[in-house]
């Protein structure tokens, strides 16, 4: 039986600073309250926690996970809370043992639909921190060593679940001891027969089989030697379902697996490693197709090494690995060889980062792994077509539905981030906010208080969450931009009559005019004005009429309550822009930027003349008030041409305007204007005003203009720029 010692001395060996009392108190905890309950061997139960406490020290858990450990059945099984876990223990080891009771409650022994949805459950918890998975792989391991208690049918389903799931999981995580030892336990029952004729053979040719390599080993690593390699050599027979599969996938006997011996090579440096391979390849011959580079190409769970199989000294096929003595720890260890310790304190960003590259790597690789045998590496993260899972720059992990943009992570991250974010970073880099985010990915939103969501990101988010939240606040702005708008546009029309908007600030006007109207707000009043839906003419003869007032008739109006001449709601199709939240008033373009169909453009909400259009870089809209400026889209499908300043750096060659203006009208761009300087370098600066119909078009004859002979530099100038330079 292991004791608490042997826990708290294999715990101290990985990291002298380990928190020993956490794990101290973590046992005294589990001895009390799972006193006088056995388990089905007919021992104290506390033996279980222990066991698996003692696997974790192996895998070289830290305090946190061994503490866990040793409570990780507590609230389970006993009337011990998570909240008393907490207040004993902490927060950390209480999100272990809660994790890991999440993770038994989850059944893999059903099939398809359920075992999908629990295994992308385990991939989450996984994700989330790996320890708890390790928890679970610990106590499955001693379950499954004390797995001949348990009542036949109980045996096979947890046996089928270990080979199905954990030894699998063992094997993602490299931890290839814990792997082996999964698959021949549940091999053992699953199917005995085989299991134990194996035992048989295994054992009755040890005595051979060692021989043979012992054999191996020195020719190899005296070869090795004499080259100036610096090696230690070992073999062994592959573990039991190793050598079963191997036997059922080829329908061969025990006695015709040849390659059921791995030997290993370990050398100082990767130099070797290959050097050695060079060399056993001169003595033995390869097989040819059996060389593997996972040292230019790791596995999915970080392994590295050589493979090569060659015909050995006794012309049977013996498989080779090569690997330093690094790579020997990741391959025999796995995950645990990473949880690196430095002296004094674990180093838990280092660690965290490891983990969490290892995770990307895990979660990328998914769809690159082919090896069959393996359920694990089979599992595509396409088999859930719902889902990707990304991650936040601290490593956390967002469920999100496939093609969930940056805008929905925003949300998913906290309400606020998505409220105000205004970019996201991928992996470090700048992408578009509508950008199709893929499992994996890292991101990094950016967010600045003045940021608000715009009616654009309804087109491409795909969680409720974020679309309903940039509804609404897309509603509420959109109400509250019409009714400033509307309110200006009254203020306006009826100061020409003579009028002050203060007539309308008495409260009982406001209410006849509303209920007249049918009308509940006043900012609704407002914002059926800005969109022509209520005439403003109608409006001010209503105030008029409760304030007894004369309306002079105005000169270019009759007294029919036209719309206002203002504001003209279009109704024609194709009206080249469209205005967030304004639908239906007037634009005008900005005479200062000119901009072209496709690039960013800004609306600028102007006292009672509607709405002009910018460029977002307009030097104008950098001074104008903030909250006058309104997100605008380009929305027609045909052409709007607009005049465009394009500066072409040459050398002052003969022939290359003529050249250049050639290239301009065969993209069908008109030149309105054009002005050449020479400098006294011998470069020719010219300045064309060319007629363009879209960015495209625009794009496209600055590309033509480039690959012209002589042509230094192309550039589209903004108005205000090119002008200072014409000066
Ligand atoms: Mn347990």
């Amino acid at each position: 039986m292991v004791r608490l010692d042997d826990i708290i001395e294999l715990a101290k060996a990985n990291s002298k600073s380990i928190d020993v009392d956490l794990i101290r108190k973590a046992y005294v905890f589990s001895a009390k309250v799972h006193r006088n309950q056995l388990r089905l061997s007919g021992e104290p139960y506390l033996v279980h926690p222990l066991d698996v406490a003692y696997i974790l020290a192996h895998l070289r858990g830290d305090a946190a996970t061994i503490a866990a450990g040793l409570l990780h059945d507590t609230v389970e099984d006993t009337l011990t809370t998570l909240s008393e876990v907490e207040t004993i223990f902490g927060e950390d080891v209480a999100h272990l043992v809660d994790g890991v009771t999440k993770l038994s409650k989850i059944s893999f022994s059903s099939k398809q639909q359920g075992q999908l949805e629990s295994l992308r459950k385990l991939v989450l918890a996984m994700a989330k921190d790996i320890r708890v998975v390790l928890i679970k792989l610990a106590d499955r391991l001693h379950n499954m060593r004390t797995l001949g208690f348990l009542p036949g049918e109980r045996q096979l389903a947890i046996a089928q679940e270990t080979l199905d799931i954990y030894a699998p999981l063992a094997n993602r995580l490299g931890i290839y001891w814990v792997k082996a030892e999964l698959e021949d336990l549940a091999l053992r029952y699953l199917d005995p027969e085989a299991y134990y004729e194996l035992a048989m053979q295994v054992g009755k040719k040890r005595g051979e089989r060692e021989e043979y390599i012992a054999k191996v080993c020195k020719v190899l690593k005296d070869e090795l030697t004499k080259n100036g390699i610096l090696c230690e050599v070992m073999g062994r027979p592959k573990h039991f379902y190793s050598i079963y599969n191997k036997m059922t996938a080829r329908n061969v006997g025990f006695d015709q697996v040849y390659d059921a011996f791995a030997f290993r090579v370990i050398v100082p440096t990767i130099k070797d490693c290959y050097a050695a391979i060079g060399i056993t390849h001169a003595m033995w011959k390869p097989i040819p197709g059996r060389f593997k580079d996972y040292i230019a190409f790791p596995k999915a769970n970080g392994y590295q090494s050589l493979h090569t199989t060659v015909f050995g000294p006794e012309k049977d096929r013996i498989e080779i690995q090569v690997r330093t003595e690094q790579m020997h720890q990741v391959a025999e260890e796995g995950i645990a060889a990473h949880w690196q310790y430095k002296e004094g304190q674990p180093e838990l960003a280092e660690e965290e980062r490891r983990q969490f590259t290892w995770l990307r790597q895990t979660l990328e690789n998914y769809q690159d792994l082919k090896d069959p045998a393996d359920f694990l590496e089979n599992l595509k993260l396409d088999l859930f077509p719902e889902e990707v899972y990304v991650f936040t720059p601290k490593g956390d992990i967002k469920e999100l539905p496939k093609g969930a943009c940056p805008i929905d992570f925003a949300f998913a991250v906290h309400t606020e981030v998505g409220m105000h974010c205004i970019g996201a970073k991928v992996d470090g880099r700048l992408v578009p906010l509508d950008y199709p985010l893929k499992n994996g990915d890292v991101v990094d939103i950016m967010t600045s208080t003045h940021a608000h969501p715009s009616r654009d990101w309804l087109t491409y988010v795909k969680t409720s969450k974020a679309k309903s939240k940039v509804k609404a606040f897309v509603n509420l702005q959109q109400l509250a931009r019409q009714a400033g708008l509307g309110r200006e546009i009254l203020e306006k029309e009826m100061r020409k009559l003579g009028f002050a908007l203060s007539l309308l600030s008495n409260s009982d006007v406001i209410e006849q005019v509303l209920s007249s109207f049918r009308i509940k707000e006043l900012d609704t009043l407002f914002a059926q004005i800005a969109q022509g839906n209520v005439s403003v003419r109608a409006v001010i003869e209503k105030i008029a009429e409760i304030k007894k007032l004369e309306i002079a008739p105005s000169k270019e109006e009759g007294v029919q309550g036209r719309q206002s001449p203002v504001v003209k709601p279009s109704l024609r199709q194709g009206s080249p822009v469209r205005v967030d939240g304004i639908d239906n008033v007037l634009v005008r373009f900005g005479s200062c930027c000119g901009p072209v169909v496709g690039d960013t453009i800004v609306g600028f909400v102007t006292r009672g003349r509607g709405v002009t259009i910018h460029a977002h870089d307009c030097s104008r809209i950098a001074g104008a008030d903030p909250s006058r400026l309104i997100q605008a889209n380009w929305s027609l499908a045909g052409p709007l041409r607009t005049s465009v300043e394009v500066r072409v750096t040459s050398k002052d060659k003969q022939g290359l305007l003529a050249e250049i203006s050639k290239t301009i009208s065969l993209a069908k761009v008109n030149i309105s204007k054009a002005q050449v300087y020479t400098t006294p370098q011998k470069v020719a600066v010219q300045h064309f005003t060319l007629d363009v119909e879209s960015l495209d078009q625009l794009n496209r004859v600055l590309e033509a203009i480039r690959q012209v002979k002589g042509v230094i530099e192309v550039e589209r100038l903004k108005r205000g720029y090119a002008q200072a330079l014409n000066r």
